[in-house]
């Protein structure tokens, strides 16, 4: 027997969600405006490889003003999770999204990798990163996504000390559901996952990521589109991730433009920013989900 024990109770899948205004299910095109922190955080010395730094800055200076006109187009409005570092590298691109209306949630400070950080470290990090926001575009988030999705199981604890009404960056469930951090207290968590993300189809950079394979946009959206019509028949909440310096590309902003205004035309799918959904979960009273560590 190994030295593994499940709490008593074990664990349970997340409720059902009930969705407003007699939607069935719900939806939400979120973007991570990593630039070049991303590749910082990982490998500092490519600050000195100048086409690298040029391919992430794409992301604020070319790829973001174009997402933000499709969106404007739309009349849709989306999540941007921004590492704090971004915020103070590209500030007037982040404030052009506060000014169209989008909401701006936490994504670290240069993206930086939990895994087996300290809790002391990740505080700080977090802290570094809610100070550039409100620095650069005053804004005080309610949202969170792990840098890689890699929240640790001190993560809650800390958003919920800062206030955080939700975090995006899970995968054990098809709804959001309200995360135990202890008996009393709980925050709002809004499943992801690596298939609705858009570096897998679309990232390469020679020596840092991916393998030369780049996918077309008509393969990324057959994917995309699968999991929205099955995870729609299931009621459940479709979070769909993209790069603006990887999605932003002309022609992949094309095929998601086309794709986002066919969900928005889908008369019982809630279309919403990450923090409509949150704050709808919230009101529901759900029971707290625990995850014990393994
Ligand atoms: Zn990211």
């Amino acid at each position: 027997m190994s030295g593994l024990t499940a709490t008593p109770s074990g664990m349970r899948p997340a409720d059902p969600v009930m969705w407003p205004d007699g939607k069935t299910s719900a939806a939400s095109f979120s973007f991570d405006v990593d630039a070049e922190s991303v590749v910082l955080a990982d490998a500092p010395g490519a600050a000195s490889r100048m086409s690298v730094m040029s391919h992430q800055a794409y992301g604020p200076l070319t790829g973001l003003p174009r997402l933000l006109r499709i969106l404007e187009r739309l009349d849709v409005r989306s999540t941007f999770f921004v590492p704090g570092y971004t915020a103070h590298r590209h500030p007037d691109a982040i404030r052009s999204i506060v000014d169209a209306g989008h909401e701006i949630a936490h994504h670290g400070y240069l993206h930086e990798p939990l895994i087996d950080v300290d809790p002391r470290t990740e505080a700080d990090i977090l802290d570094r990163g809610l100070d550039a926001l409100q620095e650069v575009a005053g804004v005080r988030p309610v949202g969170y996504r792990a840098p890689m999705w890699e929240l640790t199981y001190n993560s809650p604890r800390l958003l919920a000390e800062r206030g955080f009404l939700y975090d995006s960056s899970l995968m054990d469930a098809d709804v959001p559901y309200e995360l135990a951090i202890t008996a009393e207290e709980s925050i709002v968590e809004i499943p992801v996952h690596w298939g609705l993300d858009d570096w897998e189809q679309y990232c390469y950079l020679p020596g840092i990521s991916g393998s030369g394979l780049i996918e077309t946009p008509a393969k990324a959206i057959e994917l995309w589109r699968a999991e929205f019509e099955a995870l729609r028949k299931d009621g459940g909440c479709f979070v769909h991730t993209s790069h603006p310096f990887l999605s932003g590309r002309p022609g992949r902003a094309a095929a998601l433009e086309e794709f986002v205004e066919y969900v928005a035309g889908q008369e019982d799918v809630w279309l919403a920013p990450l923090g409509d959904i949150a704050r709808h979960v919230r009101g529901l009273g759900l029971g707290p989900r625990h995850i014990p560590r393994p």
